[in-house]
């Protein structure tokens, strides 16, 4: 698996820095609230259980499965629910747990529907935002790190549902696409 890449991009000291400093700060926003953190499948179900352990306080934890649909050029706002929260958010704080920002239309699309569910607030947690490629301009309230135009695997990441369990985020090799 660790021979079909081409280069990391964040290594696995990096992540634990990252995954730390953002558990800090929504601590410190959040704590004695019990927030909502909602993982978004499956990407982000990495990120997610080591952000709770970095959170350390009380919160719940629930799963979406979703997809964005519509034309690349307009924001539809619609999203297909796949998989959906098995509790009401209205009332709640919510922190939406995302992988990777790419284009921002999935996260649009389910910012718009909890809110129309009555969430008290939604903010946005990702590890990492790939803001070249940005379509729809969504505000990342946190944000882990930036990283380039590039196809990225591991640590939540799959290519083909392989590789999410590479400890580091990395390219693979060309070859592999072939
Ligand atoms: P968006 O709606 O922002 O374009 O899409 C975000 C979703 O696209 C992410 O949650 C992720 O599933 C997928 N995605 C975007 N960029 C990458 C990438 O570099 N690698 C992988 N494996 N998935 C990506």
């Amino acid at each position: 698996m660790r021979e079909d890449i081409e280069k990391v991009i964040v290594s696995t000291e990096q992540i634990d820095e990252i995954v730390q400093r953002l558990g800090r700060q929504l601590h410190q926003e959040y704590q004695g609230k019990n927030p909502i953190f909602i993982c978004i499948l499956k990407g982000a179900v990495i990120f997610m259980t080591d952000l709770i352990r970095a959170y350390d306080d009380l919160s719940e934890i629930e799963f979406m499965d979703v997809s964005s649909y519509g034309d690349a050029l307009e924001s539809s706002g619609e999203v297909r629910i796949i998989k959906d929260l098995d509790v009401p958010v209205n009332g709640r704080n919510v922190v939406i747990v995302e992988d990777i920002i790419d284009t921002g239309r999935t996260l649009a699309a389910l910012i718009k529907l909890l809110q129309t569910r009555g969430a008290a607030s939604i903010k946005i947690c990702s590890l990492l935002s790939k803001e070249a490629h940005r379509l729809i301009n969504v505000h990342v309230d946190y944000i882990g790190v930036g990283v380039p135009d590039e196809f990225l695997v591991g640590y939540g990441l799959d290519y083909k549902n392989q590789y999410r369990n590479l400890p580091f985020i990395g390219v693979l090799k060309p070859e592999i696409y072939e």
